[in-house]
């Protein structure tokens, strides 16, 4: 599904970064690992068609990712990246579900209702879907941004570093939400962290 094939970046002014080439299939779940400043999120914008890297190819479905034009990119990224970000990018102004609304008609994806009370349900939020991100604790706005990433049916989630603020017990919570919401919506999987107590819940490893 994705295939990077000798990838690096420079920033201005900063240190080149070599990526190992890499190869991820349907479905599959990854981590990515890495110590803080190693490129791990850096990479995961060059996979999401958000940073263009200065050498290398990446291929998503066969297709060249930085062929295609900025409006195509947003477009596929859209349909086919689920991105939960560190900490929850949710409108205040919006309710739980006008904000999965939005985050399909950004994308230009059709709003399935049936889809999207089933993930909310998955994820313990039925009861949340009119409350506003204000009114939700951190656990449950974590969700909602699994739920979000997850409403335009992606075929690969993503999270950066999902679990360096949580305690053990959460930690837990969180991956076990992640694998699972990918395999029932057969997504393929990429958790970036520097969190050795991720290791031993994901065989699959790529480090920097
Ligand atoms: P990680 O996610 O593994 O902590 P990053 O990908 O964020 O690592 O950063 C890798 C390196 O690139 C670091 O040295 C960081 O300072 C640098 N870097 C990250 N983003 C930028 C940027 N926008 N401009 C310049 N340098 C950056
Ligand atoms: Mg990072």
């Amino acid at each position: 599904m994705i295939n990077l094939n000798s990838i690096s970046h420079q920033y201005p002014k900063g240190q080149k970064i070599v990526f190992p080439d890499w190869t991820i299939e349907d479905k599959e779940q990854w981590l990515l690992l890495g110590a803080s400043g190693s490129g791990k999120s850096t990479l995961l914008n060059i996979i999401s068609g958000l940073l263009k890297p200065t050498e290398g190819l990446v291929k998503f479905d066969e297709v060249s990712l930085y062929n295609l034009s900025t409006r195509n990119m947003d477009k596929f990224r859209g349909q086919k990246i689920g991105i939960v970000f560190q900490r929850p990018h949710l409108i205040r102004s919006l309710t739980v579900l006008e904000n999965l609304e939005i985050a399909a008609s950004m994308a230009g994806c059709k709003f399935d209702k049936l889809h999207i009370n089933s993930i909310l349900k998955d994820l313990g939020l039925s009861e949340k879907t009119d409350s506003y991100p204000d009114e939700l604790s951190q656990g449950q706005l974590q969700r909602v941004s699994v739920a979000r990433a997850l409403v335009n049916k992606p075929t690969l989630l993503i999270a950066d570093e999902p679990t360096s603020s949580l305690d053990d017990e959460n930690t837990v919570q969180v991956l076990e939400m992640l694998t699972a919401q990918a395999k029932n919506n057969n997504a393929a999987l990429i958790i970036a962290t520097h969190d050795q107590r991720v290791r031993n819940h994901i065989s699959k490893a790529y480090l920097l």
